[in-house]
C-alpha cells in the first residue's frame, strides 16, 4: 500500500500542500483531478522526493516503509515510479543507454532487457529507431509521453504516478498511451496507479477505483468514478463560489 498521511509540502517557502491524505492499495487505480495550480504535480514530485519540494509535515509510506527521508533513487528501487508532466530533454544520452542503465540499476541485472524492450516498444507503437535518439531530445509532446510510459512498461514498479500523461496527445496517441497503460495493468494486476488527469475520457480505458479532487492544496472530495461525471457537469468545488468550470481548466 502507498500511504500519504497529512502531507504538508512547501516550495520556495510557500506552503502548497495542506495535510493531504490518501492510500492506494495494491492493484488500485486512483484518479487525481483538480484545477491548474491546485498542487497535483507538487504531490507527485513530493512522493518521489524532488529536492525542490520540502516536506514540512506528514508521512509517505510504501508498504509501511517511510519514504520522506529517502533519496529519489532509493524510492524508485522500492518500487515507486513517476511519469513527469514535462519530461526533460537530455542531449547526449541515448534512449537505449538511459533505459538500459536504469533497468540494470533497478533490477540488478540486464537480463531480458532486449526482449522486454522490444515487447514494450510494440505495445506502445514506438519505432525502434527512437532508441538511437537522445533522451526526449526533439521529441514531440506525444512522443515524450509515450517515452514515459515506455519506462513504466520496462521498469515494472509497484506504484506509478502518472502526471498528465494523457495531456496534449492527439486522438491516436491518447489511445495508444491509454491502451498501453491498461495493457500493463492486465499483465501486472498488482500495479497501483495514481493518474493525474483533466481528461474524463481516460475512464474509457482505465477502471478507476477512487477519484480525488484537489483544490488549493487539499483533497476536498474523494469518491468513485461517478465523481468524474459530477466534475464534468458541475465543475470543481462544493459551493458555487468555489465553482471553477472544467472547460477553463483544459488548456495547459
Ligand atoms: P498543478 O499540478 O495542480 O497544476 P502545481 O503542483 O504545479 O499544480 O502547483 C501548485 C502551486 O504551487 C501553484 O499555485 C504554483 O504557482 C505554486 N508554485 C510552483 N512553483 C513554485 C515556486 N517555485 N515557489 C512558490 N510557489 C510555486
Ligand atoms: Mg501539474
Amino acid at each position: 500500500m502507498l500511504e500519504v498521511k497529512n502531507l504538508k509540502v512547501n516550495r520556495g517557502g510557500t506552503n502548497i500542500l495542506k495535510a493531504v491524505s490518501l492510500s492506494i492499495k495494491e492493484g488500485e487505480t486512483h484518479i487525481l483531478m483538480g484545477p491548474n495550480g491546485s498542487g497535483k504535480s507538487t504531490l507527485a514530485n513530493a512522493l518521489l522526493g524532488n529536492p525542490l519540494y520540502t516536506v514540512a509535515g506528514g508521512k509517505i509510506l510504501l508498504d509501511k516503509m517511510p519514504l520522506v527521508k529517502l533519496s529519489p533513487d532509493k524510492r524508485a528501487k522500492l518500487g515507486l515510479f513517476l511519469a513527469f508532466q514535462y519530461p526533460v530533454e537530455v542531449e547526449g544520452v541515448s534512449m537505449r543507454s538511459f533505459l538500459r542503465t536504469v533497468y540494470i540499476e533497478l533490477k540488478k541485472s540486464g537480463e531480458n532487457f532486449n526482449k522486454n524492450l522490444v515487447e514494450s516498444l510494440k505495445l506502445l507503437n514506438i519505432n525502434e529507431n527512437f532508441m538511437g535518439r537522445a533522451l526526449n531530445f526533439g521529441f514531440s509532446g506525444g512522443e515524450k509521453k509515450k517515452s514515459e510510459i515506455l519506462q513504466l512498461a520496462l521498469f515494472s514498479p509497484k506504484y506509478a504516478i502518472l502526471d498528465e500523461t494523457d495531456s496534449g496527445l492527439d486522438v491516436a496517441s491518447l489511445r495508444t498511451v491509454a491502451e498501453g497503460i491498461s495493457a500493463l495493468k492486465k499483465t501486472n494486476p498488482k500495479l497501483g496507479i495514481l493518474m493525474i488527469t483533466h481528461n474524463p475520457r481516460i475512464l474509457k480505458y482505465l477502471n478507476a477505483d477512487v477519484v480525488h479532487i484537489m483544490f488549493q492544496g487539499k483533497i476536498i472530495k474523494s469518491g468513485n468514478a461517478a465523481l468524474v461525471k459530477e466534475v464534468e457537469e458541475k465543475g470543481y468545488g462544493d459551493t458555487k463560489s468555489k465553482l471553477i468550470m472544467m472547460n477553463s481548466e483544459r488548456i495547459g
